[in-house]
């Protein structure tokens, strides 16, 4: 085992491979303050990429209700269960064991196998605040109930556990954006990688015998497009750029500006180890413990800093270009009421007001000497 730099946890950690940071790395952004659980990104995902024979199960971006809902059954507790003991020092540095570290001997990373009934129901526990108690039993107004929409893609982790476990070699991670992909020639669909795979995100295809997975929109990605899941969310929850580690951070950039700079946007469950290339702002309602689990110490803070935005200008700025344009932000500017967006030239792909103009149209037209609407 190498030791390598885990900047989300703060300490080196040991991985079957050597450091090696790729030129650039895919990264997106989700805030789950506005996730509705339309699943457009879902479908666009699908019809893109997974309509083949032997995807009929697959989403490769699959949207949850937490905390019950999962896909595949349990995935995120069975996995917990296995690590142990997670904690943080006061610093932020992650005191339990990563995947790689509490494996057996004879093993790359904890694990469990998702067996095919555990794939078997990609909506369970949809909108369910109580945990499937019968309908009646749970019911107590007013409650402290809560529940989130968590979106999920491949993470395309730094310290990818599914390229850790291949023993053919088949699963690589590209120098130019930093996208993993298996090779289909190479795969022999062993299956270990969707065993590694801490966040279930490899998939085995039975119709061509080899294991599957999120392909980051490469193709896009590779024109300045943001990924299809990305382009169709309705709720214009995401953005999807490139991350630079904490030590090489621009502040003009709109993933590292998230992140890093303002820190409200945070990795899950990075107590795995992976170094997960998706994060999350959180959900200002959830409970404050499973928050902490889920998207480490800084949580709260998170939490905090997203109920202060109102005074926020620059972040708010930004927020209002997520999901403004297809084209994948290398830098913004939010001046004089404005925010812009750049691509990778430097050219002006996107400008949106941070606050968007009221019109307000009075309910009486005296030109038509009608009422405009049906209440008055
Ligand atoms: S399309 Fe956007 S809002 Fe709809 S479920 Fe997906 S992430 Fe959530
Ligand atoms: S999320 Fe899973 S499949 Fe995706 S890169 Fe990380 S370990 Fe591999
Ligand atoms: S990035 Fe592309 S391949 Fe990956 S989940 Fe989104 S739409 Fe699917």
């Amino acid at each position: 085992m190498a030791k390598v730099k885990n900047w989300q946890l703060k300490r080196d950690m040991d991985f079957p491979y050597e450091e090696k940071r790729p030129k650039r790395q895919w990264a997106i952004i989700f805030d789950l303050n506005k996730c509705i659980a339309c699943q457009t990104c879902s479908l666009a995902c699908k019809t893109t990429w997974t309509s083949g024979k032997g995807q009929e199960y697959m989403f490769w971006n699959n949207v949850e209700t937490k905390p019950y809902g999962s896909y595949p059954l349990a995935w995120d507790v069975r996995v917990l269960e296995k690590l142990g003991h997670q904690d943080w020092a006061k610093n932020g540095e992650y005191q339990g064991k990563t995947i790689f570290e509490g494996a057996e001997v004879t093993e790359k990373a904890v694990h469990f196998n998702p067996k095919d009934e555990d794939w078997m129901y990609p909506n369970a526990s949809e909108d369910d605040c109580a945990g499937n108690v019968p309908a009646g039993d749970h019911i107590q107004l007013p409650h402290d109930k809560w529940f989130f929409y968590l979106p999920r893609t491949c993470a395309h982790c730094t310290y990818p556990a599914c390229l850790a476990a291949c023993p053919r070699k088949a699963i690589y991670k590209r120098e130019e954006d930093g996208i993993v992909l298996i090779d289909q020639a190479r795969c022999k669909g062993y299956g270990e990688c969707v065993r590694a795979c801490p966040y279930k995100k490899s998939m085995y295809n039975p119709h061509t015998r080899t294991s599957e997975k999120c392909v980051g929109c490469y193709p896009a990605v590779e024109q300045g497009l943001q990924p299809m899941c990305v382009q169709n969310c309705i709720g214009k929850i995401r953005i999807m750029g490139f991350i630079n580690p904490p030590w090489k951070a621009r502040e003009d950039n709109p993933v590292d500006y998230l992140v890093h700079k303002k820190g409200i946007a945070l990795p899950y469950y990075p107590q795995l180890g992976t170094e997960p290339n998706i994060y999350y702002i959180p959900p200002v309602h959830a409970d404050p413990a499973y928050l902490t689990q889920m998207f480490g110490p800084n949580a709260m803070d998170a939490v905090a800093k997203y109920r202060a935005l109102a005074k926020d200008g620059v972040t708010q700025g930004l927020f209002m270009l997520m999901g403004s344009t297809d084209r994948i932000m290398h830098r913004f500017s939010v001046k004089e009421g404005q925010a812009r967006g750049f691509d990778e030239a430097g050219t002006e792909v996107v400008s949106v007001p941070v606050t968007e103009p009221l019109h307000v149209r009075a309910d009486w037209d005296p030109k038509l000497g009608a009422v405009r609407n049906n209440t008055p």
